[in-house]
């Protein structure tokens, strides 16, 4: 089906100095035997599934890769080095509390071009609550660090919908996020996962009327800043868009490696173990889902409606060999009538409304 050939690598590092409250990721708290141990069964995984080494984009991510002490980071970034000689975009995240003046020489030592950093607010209460071990000035000396070290290119994370937010916390953090000039910013809505600490202790995000003017708030105030809101949750200023999301948000294919990583490739999604246990012992023990045409269709269609200028028709047909108006026609003919779908000759996207209403009309699509 999918004939492109992976050129994004998507790395998963399961550690994390402490854990949030909203975490329901796959991470364990940081232990070196541990860690040492993972980086063995990584260097075993990379060396028997042979990842092409003409890669575009390599995204490290997790947990936190900088929890890693320097010399575990040093052993990550030479076991990607081969794979890193080409790439356009080389992304490490970045938990602040985490990260030394000698991790920062390394990562741009071994050519990593852009941070992602867990920002999330920079309420110290709504900080403590959540159980993060940082503060906004940790946030601050972590981009200085980054761009002493010539890591310019950096994006913040920011949650809004947190317990006992308010618009006045959310519009600081938002202006404190501001002044440090990030290139990229990326937003989450705090949903509260069963298996977090929140969803075990009870807590309740605020109320869906809250939630949607907090959104509506952060994007009218990113884009007065200049920044072009490209995907429903993104933002970048001077077109530093994020390469390697892009690729999941066009369903391009791309390798997943580390404890607990998802890949895809053709019509097989793959999630390596959660288990960091079986994965040390065997790292290429995965769980792979062979999807059917129609689910590819949908999944495309999906992840494009994302992005500002959605659905690019010629792919979809060199994907898959058939044209989305034949796939569906009726469909997209009754949102384009609802006034929340624009279909060209090159591209199929959202109207403002259509991108507010996206789980709406993605609802229409399945039934
Ligand atoms: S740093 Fe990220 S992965 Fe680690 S516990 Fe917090 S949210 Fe989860």
């Amino acid at each position: 089906m999918n004939a492109e050939h992976p050129d994004a690598l998507y790395v998963h590092i399961p550690f994390c100095r402490h854990i949030c409250w909203y975490c329901d990721f796959c991470r364990t708290v940081y232990s070196e035997a541990q860690a040492d141990a993972f980086l063995a069964a990584l260097d075993k995984e990379f060396s028997l599934r042979k990842f092409s080494v003409q890669l575009d984009t390599i995204y490290v991510g997790g947990g936190t890769p900088t929890s890693l002490n320097e010399r575990q980071l040093e052993r990550l970034l030479q076991l990607l080095a081969p794979y890193a000689r080409e790439v356009r975009e080389y992304t490490v995240e970045i938990n602040p509390e985490t990260l030394s003046e000698e991790k920062a020489a390394l990562l741009a030592e071994y050519g990593v071009n852009r941070a992602s950093i867990g920002m999330q607010s920079s309420d110290a209460g709504l900080l403590k609550l959540m159980n993060r071990r940082h503060t906004f000035t940790d946030v601050q000396s972590c981009t200085e660090r980054l761009q002493r070290h010539g890591i310019e290119n950096f994006s913040l994370d920011l949650m809004y919908s947190l317990p006992g937010q308010t618009m006045k916390m959310l519009e600081s953090s938002v202006e404190d996020a501001l002044s440090l000039n990030p290139y990229h910013l990326s937003l989450y809505s705090l949903s509260i996962e069963e298996n977090s600490v929140f969803g075990k202790r009870g807590y309740e995000a605020l109320d869906e009327e809250t939630e949607a003017d907090m959104y509506e708030y952060i994007c009218r105030r990113l884009q007065q800043a200049g920044y072009e809101h490209y995907e429903t949750s993104n933002f970048a200023r001077d077109g530093k868009r994020s390469l390697h999301n892009t690729v999941y948000w066009q369903y391009r294919d791309f390798y997943g490696a580390g404890c607990g990583a998802s890949g895809k490739e053709g019509n097989v999604r793959y999630d390596l173990t959660r288990s960091l246990k079986e994965y040390i012992q065997d790292p290429l023990k995965r769980q792979d889902t062979v999807l059917t045409p129609q689910e590819q269709y949908f999944e495309a269609l999906m992840m494009s409606l994302r992005l500002r200028e959605g659905l690019d028709k010629a792919r979809f047909f060199r994907m898959f060999g058939v044209s989305i108006d034949d796939v569906y026609r009726d469909e997209i003919a009754e949102e384009c009538r609802r006034g929340m779908l624009v279909n060209t000759d090159e591209r199929l996207y959202c109207t403002d409304r259509g991108w507010n209403l996206l789980n709406e009309i993605l609802v229409d699509f399945i039934a």
